[in-house]
């Protein structure tokens, strides 16, 4: 049956997917969550109000 392989096939493919999304997630960088420059945490924004890069 053509239809059983092309379903099994496809599982196969999410599951591909699933797992190379799984991989894919960014990691949480620490050094991020307080301005390099001031100091002070950044809440909600991605530049601080001081305007220094990352
Ligand atoms: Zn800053």
């Amino acid at each position: 049956m053509i239809l059983i392989k092309a379903s099994i096939l496809f599982l196969l493919f999410m599951v591909g997917i699933a797992i190379w999304g799984r991989f894919r997630k960014p990691k949480p960088r620490k050094a991020a969550r307080f301005c390099p420059a001031c100091g002070r945490p950044r809440i909600g924004k991605d530049r601080c109000a001081c305007g220094a890069k990352t």
